[in-house]
C-alpha cells in the first residue's frame, strides 16, 4: 500500500501520479465490485473490535477537487458498518462562529474519542486550500499554517489518535464528465453548483495547493496516501485496504468480562 503513500519529506509532483492507475487490483471493475464486499465484512468486523474495546480513535481525512469523490467513498467503504460507531464530519463554508475563532476550533470538537472512527468530509486542510486559491487570508497567513496542522495532528497522534489522510486524484477531464452527468442526470441534479464551474476554472491553482499541503503535511504519524480516483471501484478498494491494515495493525482485543462468568446461570 506504500506505493500510494506521500513519503514525509518528499518532493511531490502531483502531475507524477496517475489518477487511472490500477495495478495493486489488476481486475475487472465486476471482480472489484465483489472483492469490495469482502473487505465491507472485514471493515464491519474491526470497527466492531474497535467500539468494544473502546480504546483506540481513528481519524480519517478524505479531501478532493470537486466531484473527486469523498461522498461515495463514505457510502461505499463504510458500508455495513455499525453507524453507532462511526461518524462523518462534513467541514462547509465556516459560520460567523467558527470564523470568530481560530480555523481548528471547529475541527478539534469534531475529532474521535474512544472506540470511533471519524470521518472528515474536508476538514482543516480547507484553510489551506479554498482559503489560499480565493486569498480569503494572506499568504503569510496561511503559509504558517502547514506548521499548525503539523502540530495538531501530533498532539492528536500523541495522545492516542490514529490518523490516514487520503487524497482522491482524479483528473481535469473526469471531472468534466461528472460535472456533466449531474447537469444531465435529474437524480444527480441537486448535486450540482454553478459555483463549482468557478472552482474548475482554478484547476490548475487547487492543484498547486493541493501539492504543497500534502507535500508540508505528510508525516510518519499522519501520512497523506495519493488515490488514483478516476475508476470509483478502484478507489473504494485501495481506500478499504489501507484502513483495514491500519485497523488490523492496532492488535485489538475484546475486553475481557468483569469476572468469570462461568457460575452464571439465566433462569
Ligand atoms: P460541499 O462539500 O460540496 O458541500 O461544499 C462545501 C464548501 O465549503 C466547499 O466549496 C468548500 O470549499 C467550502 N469550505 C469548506 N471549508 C472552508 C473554509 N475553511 N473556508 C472557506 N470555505 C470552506
Ligand atoms: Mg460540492
Amino acid at each position: 500500500m506504500d506505493q500510494y503513500l506521500v513519503p514525509p519529506g518528499s518532493d511531490l509532483n502531483l502531475n507524477q501520479w496517475d489518477p487511472n492507475d490500477k495495478s495493486l487490483f489488476p481486475i475487472s471493475k465486476k471482480e472489484g465490485k465483489l472483492l469490495l464486499k469482502d473487505l465491507n465484512k472485514e471493515m464491519e468486523r474491526l470497527q466492531e473490535l474497535l467500539f468494544a474495546q473502546g480504546k483506540h480513535k481513528v481519524l480519517i481525512v478524505l479531501q478532493a477537487m470537486d466531484t473527486g469523490g469523498k461522498d461515495g467513498t463514505i457510502r461505499h467503504v463504510f458500508e455495513g458498518v455499525n453507524p453507532q460507531g462511526v461518524k462523518v464530519a462534513s467541514f462547509k463554508v465556516p459560520t460567523p462562529v467558527e470564523l470568530a475563532h481560530d480555523y481548528l476550533w471547529r475541527v478539534h470538537k469534531r475529532t474521535p474519542a474512544k472506540g470511533e472512527i471519524v470521518i472528515f468530509n474536508r476538514s482543516h486542510y480547507e484553510d489551506v486550500l479554498v482559503v489560499r486559491v480565493h486569498k480569503l487570508v494572506p499568504e503569510e497567513i496561511w503559509s504558517r499554517r502547514y506548521q499548525h496542522i503539523r502540530a495538531f495532528e501530533k498532539l492528536l497522534t500523541d495522545e492516542g489518535t490514529t490518523i490516514l489522510k487520503f487524497y482522491l486524484h482524479i483528473d481535469r477531464e473526469e471531472q468534466k464528465k461528472r460535472l456533466q452527468s449531474r447537469l444531465d442526470d435529474p437524480q444527480k441534479n441537486w448535486k450540482f453548483s454553478r459555483g463549482d464551474l468557478k472552482e474548475r476554472a482554478l484547476w490548475d491553482r487547487y492543484q498547486s495547493a493541493y501539492q504543497d499541503a500534502l507535500r508540508e503535511t505528510s508525516t510518519d504519524y499522519a501520512p497523506w496516501y495519493v488515490i488514483p480516483a478516476n475508476r470509483k471501484w478502484y478507489r473504494n478498494l485501495v481506500i478499504s485496504t489501507i484502513i483495514i491494515d491500519k485497523l488490523k495493525s492496532l492488535q485489538m482485543a475484546f475486553p475481557k468480562s468483569e469476572d468469570s462468568l462461568e457460575d452464571i446461570t439465566i433462569e
